[in-house]
């Protein structure tokens, strides 16, 4: 199958250079050509599947024409060594727990996934590929755990020294292997602008293959739609309308869910969970799409103010508001009541919720209707974000899991780097 562009000014790739492109030549961003809807066997077969079978059969609606159906099964099922599980919270609000991965967030799927995908097309060649991430702490463990050990790739995490938290840092400067963490005297912009001034350099890229693992990048954002399918299957009341509550940023995550929307997965609503940050909630209400510089909250991965995958919104629903605001709903909380909600749902069910899990719980206890079922995206365990959830809900009350612990106890390497793109250029250099 095809991608184009949604920009529609450059020829339609093939999934191996959309894969390897990560955006389009013409700043767009790519999109299968067609959406296959599910059979409707597969729908009465869904119950008595597990993730990874749920999973394998979707992933043939996307990729089945690109992958050889074994190596696909392989990719999927490597892939998903880790369940999405549905579990109950309150009444008739379900959280769908994306967080049993091996970096503790949902992006452990869509990075482990373009790994093995980057890989099979690297095939038998002998060439090394280097994977160039910048990243303000989650994209970077996920990434490079996701990436860690794969053969004939070499990822180098470009991150803010002294700007992302403890637990992040150790969770992509103890791997070793084909992992290379490199300490920026800067900020995260300045990590950033130093990937794409690499992109950027011709010269450089006669010398070595670069590619980034950015969350634009099909093979990452189209597996995201697996799980939407996997709660589903774990539903026992089928009968009832699912109203999924996505909370968001660069919206890729809401987006893969429409996909599996439009692939016949019958959702009856979306709710666009913001922060402060509510440039898609402004827009449902207004149709107006005004992007603006982020403000910080502590619900920080959420702190996007131009959301990249808006344009796929866009795109599916051919710019129309109407359409695209009778599947979807905004909200926005801020700060304050992020708290009140994580500590409100702690102390009266005994659930902890993370700071972006909370903003999707609180949409669902306001919007839901009678006879509705929710299920919120739990994106990240809250022991990653230990310094926000445990002065809210008190001392000894967030346990960090077994495997968060086992990167507090790795050793830090880094390579510390100036802001300057020479600095960058002279180890890029180095490599082969
Ligand atoms: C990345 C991230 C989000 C935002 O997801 P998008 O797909 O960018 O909307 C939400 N929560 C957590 C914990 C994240 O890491």
């Amino acid at each position: 199958m095809n991608y184009y562009s949604t920009n529609h000014n450059t020829p339609d790739v093939t999934l191996d250079l959309a894969v390897n492109q990560g955006l389009a030549a013409d700043r767009g961003l790519f999109m299968p050509e067609r959406i296959v809807p599910m059979p409707e066997s597969f729908f009465k077969e869904i119950d008595g599947m597990n993730f990874q079978e749920i999973s394998f059969e979707v992933a043939k609606h996307f990729f089945g024409e690109d992958i050889p159906e074994y190596t696909l099964q392989k990719i999927v099922f490597n892939t998903l060594s880790f369940d999405t599980p549905l579990v109950s919270v309150s009444k008739d609000i379900y959280s769908l727990e994306l967080f049993h991965g091996p970096t503790a967030a949902f992006k452990d799927v869509g990075a482990r996934f373009m790994a093995r995908l980057l890989s099979h097309f690297l095939g038998k060649e002998k060439k090394m590929v280097h994977v160039l991430v910048a990243t303000s702490g989650d994209t970077g463990s996920a990434v490079a755990n996701g990436f860690l050990g794969v053969p004939g790739i070499k990822v180098h995490v470009l991150y803010p020294k002294g700007k992302v938290s403890e637990i992040q840092e150790m969770q992509f400067t103890t791997l070793g292997q084909n992992i290379t963490a490199l300490e920026v005297e800067g900020t995260f912009d300045d990590c950033q602008a130093l990937v794409k001034s690499a992109f950027m350099d011709d010269v450089l890229k006669k010398q070595i293959t670069i590619t980034s693992a950015n969350s634009i990048n099909v093979a990452r954002f189209l597996p995201q739609a697996f799980y939407y399918f996997n709660a589903w299957a774990k539903l026992e009341d089928k009968s009832r309308e699912v109203v999924f509550s996505v909370p968001s940023g660069n919206f890729g995550n809401l987006t893969a869910g429409l996909f599996a929307k439009k692939m016949g997965l019958p959702i009856h609503k979306f709710i666009a969970a913001n922060n402060l940050n509510d440039i898609v909630f402004q827009y449902l209400k207004t149709g107006v799409y005004s992007p603006r510089p982020s403000v910080s909250t502590i619900a920080n991965a959420m702190d996007v103010g131009d959301p990249s995958n808006f344009a796929r919104i866009l795109d599916l629903y051919k710019n129309d508001h109407s359409a695209i605001a009778a599947d979807m709903v905004g909200t926005t909380y801020n700060d304050e009541q992020i708290r009140e909600t994580l500590l409100a749902v702690f102390q009266q069910t005994g659930y902890l919720l993370d700071p972006h899990g909370a903003v999707g719980y609180r949409a669902l206890q306001e919007l839901l209707k009678d006879g509705e079922t929710g299920i919120f995206l739990e994106t990240a365990h809250p022991a990653k974000f230990t310094d926000t959830v445990e002065p809210i809900v008190g001392k000894g009350n967030v346990p960090m899991p077994q495997k968060l612990q086992n990167f507090m106890k790795g050793t830090k390497q880094t390579i510390q780097l100036s802001s300057d793109y020479s600095a960058f250029r002279a180890y890029l250099n180095e490599l082969d």
